[in-house]
Parts: structure tokens; sequence; C-alpha cells
């Protein structure tokens, strides 16, 4: 962790390596802000899980499908938010925790959502697919997420050309399915569910299919997502309440 190195020379890659009958290693970098601490609050997730994994499973079961590694790394994050979130010693910077709180909804989950369905009307599109359709379908799906008032500008109108991943839903699809599972641990954790500590070690043994059977992972998802976004609006209402509070001072 290269945390005494000058930002100049600090590195934009984090990444975390396990490494069997060792240990796992990180590399990352550290600037003494919230985006360092869930960076480095992601690679211990991954970190742990790699740790809990070799000290429970042969050699031969140590493959993984990467949406199940995404699990813990997510759920890490989300476990850190809400640390800092429920200490008082840090309410101060609540704002800032809440707002972290929005994005990691809204990238992780809202977003990759708005993008998937993207592609899914370019794809039902009969039109010719030139720039102005793809840009036409961005603006009303930007529209149908954001609402009437959300207008695309000269920079954004064309940002699907931006979009990492964008057709290949498979790894887009994979990160959203992640926090998503990463939420419904969360949610079992705080109800006092601890099955999610076996899950950690089981997870890469098996089939993500199976894992996700086995866990009862796949269902009730509409359940699970009215939940997600429920504590997206909770999210919304109180930032609005801390602007108010500001603006009144
Ligand atoms: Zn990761």
């Amino acid at each position: 962790m290269d945390r005494s190195v000058s930002k100049r020379k600090k590195s934009y890659n984090s990444y975390c390596v396990g490494v069997y009958n060792v240990h796992p290693y990180i590399f990352l970098n550290y600037n003494r802000d919230i985006d360092s601490l869930l960076i480095l609050a992601h690679e211990l997730g991954h970190a742990i899980h790699y740790y809990i994994m070799n000290k429970n499973l042969p050699f031969r079961y140590t493959e993984f499908d990467s949406f199940i590694g995404e699990v813990p790394a997510l759920l890490s994050e989300i476990l850190v938010l809400d640390y800092l979130y429920n200490d008082k010693k840090y309410s101060t910077y609540k704002k800032s925790i809440i707002n972290k709180k929005i994005e990691f909804i809204k990238y992780n989950i809202y977003n990759i959502g708005l993008e998937q369905e993207y592609v899914e009307r370019i794809m039902r599109c009969n039109n010719e697919i030139n720039k102005q359709t793809l840009d036409k379908i961005w603006a009303d799906i930007n529209t149908d997420y954001y609402g009437k008032k959300y207008k695309l500008n000269h920079f954004n109108k064309s940002s699907w050309n931006k979009t990492k991943n964008l057709f290949d839903d498979l790894s887009n699809c994979k990160y959203m399915i992640s926090s998503y599972l990463a939420f419904k641990i969360y949610f079992n954790i705080k109800d006092g569910n601890k099955e999610y500590l076996k899950l950690l070690i089981n997870a890469f043994s098996m089939e993500a299919k199976e894992l996700l059977k086995q866990y009862n992972l796949s269902s009730n998802s509409e359940y699970y997502l009215k939940a997600i976004f429920y504590e997206f609006n909770k999210n919304i209402d109180e930032y609005r309440i801390l602007e108010c509070v500001k603006k009144s001072l």
C-alpha cells in the first residue's frame, strides 16, 4: 500500500491476488480519503475470501466464477459504509457517507440496469442503426430512468460510447448480480443470519447455479430489489434533509 508515496507517483490500479498456501497479496494506492477507504475495504473483502477459501478447501476447488468473487468485496464496501454511517464519531462526514451509499447503488445496480436495457432496446429497434438512432435511444432511456427534467447535454448525449463493457452484457450483468447478492447477504446479516460465513467458505467449490440454489440467493429477487431501492430512496431523502439543514444555518 503506497500510503507514503507522493500523489504524483501513485498508481491508479488496485487488486488482490490469492496465493495458495501462502496468503493473499493486496496492491493499492491510499490517499486518506473515503474513496481510498472503500477501495481498501473492497480488496480486503477479496483477501479475506481467498484466506478463508485457502484455509478450508483443497487446491483443486479454488477455481471460481468472477461474479462470485466480487460478492465478498462489494459486501465489504457496503459493511464499511454502514459502519461509518452508524458511528457518531463520523457524523461530520455524514453527507459524504450518504452520498457514497447513493453512488454505490447508482453505479453498481441502477446504471448497469439502464445500460442493459439500452442494449435490449437497440436489439429490438427496427430502424437503421446509426449514431442518430443510438443517441435517440440513449436520450429516451435516460429520460425513463432519470425523469423528464434530466436533459442530456452536448457532452453526454453520446456518452453511451464511453460505457465500459456495454456490449459485453455478461461482464456488465455479472457485476450487477454480484452487487445485488452482496446487498442480499447484507440484509441477512442485519437480520442476524450468520449463514453468510459458510457461503464464503463454500462459494468457490460450487458451480454458480448450485450456489445460488443452495443459499436461496436467486429467490425473492423482486423483494430484495425493492429493499435495495427503498434504501436508495431513504438515502436520497436523508441527503436532502442534511442539505436543507445546511442551508438554514
Ligand atoms: Zn473486485
